[in-house]
């Protein structure tokens, strides 16, 4: 841009895959088991590499009274050029715009709850507090995505302490090894590990 010329800045969309709808089943359907939930993470994760959307990271937000979907995300890193377009961000983003609801714990006869196919990193876990998320569900561990060579950020030892002392129900490792299948997957196939900062790789790891 030359000196004169008027400021021009990009317009930023937010979009799912054309492919994300066929993945799901029909609205209304009622999700069984915090297992069925977090299949519905995962399938997205595969099927985001698969389809070469993005990064191995799914997540879903459900309403836990009709444990029906309310929304569902997917990590769109490289597609989005957003080093911010985590799954759960993108899934809580589409949370907030179908409610038109900027605090999902608004109403506390309602609880939502976010399923991520991976343990969240140190930005989703800012995310998920503001967003009012009352329940916490996780797939792989944060050591599953290091493994492979993600960044999980600057997270305290005791977070899923912290996030309980403020109301939210946390649970981990739910069909992890089916997570973890997805970090593998993605791995094997070349995948683009986009740290910030530079790529971290496995054996810079320190844990
Ligand atoms: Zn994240």
């Amino acid at each position: 841009m030359s000196l004169g010329e008027p400021w021009v800045f990009p317009e930023i969309r937010l979009s799912l895959p054309e492919w994300v709808g066929a993945a799901l089943p029909p609205p209304g359907h009622r999700y069984a088991t915090d297992g069925e939930k977090m299949g519905l993470a995962i399938a997205l994760s595969r099927l985001n590499i698969e389809h070469g959307t993005g990064g191995p990271f799914g997540a879903a937000v459900f309403e836990a009274t009709s444990n029906t979907l309310l929304a569902p995300g997917v990590n769109l890193v490289q597609q989005l050029g957003w080093s911010g377009a985590h799954a759960e961000m993108v899934a809580l983003a589409m949370a907030h715009k179908r409610l038109g609801q900027l605090d999902l714990g608004a109403d506390r006869q309602v609880v939502y709850e976010l399923f991520s196919s991976t343990e969240p990193c140190a930005m989703c876990m800012g995310g998920i507090l503001w967003s009012g998320i009352g329940r916490l569900v996780c797939g792989a561990t944060d050591r599953d995505a290091q493994a492979i060579g993600f960044d999980e950020g600057i997270k305290a030892s005791d977070w899923v302490e912290q996030f309980r002392r403020r109301g939210m129900d946390v649970k981990q490792g739910v069909c992890r090894e089916e997570a973890v299948s997805v970090l593998n997957a993605y791995q094997r196939q070349g995948g683009l590990i986009y740290n910030g900062g530079g790529a971290v790789r496995p054996s810079d790891c320190t844990c």
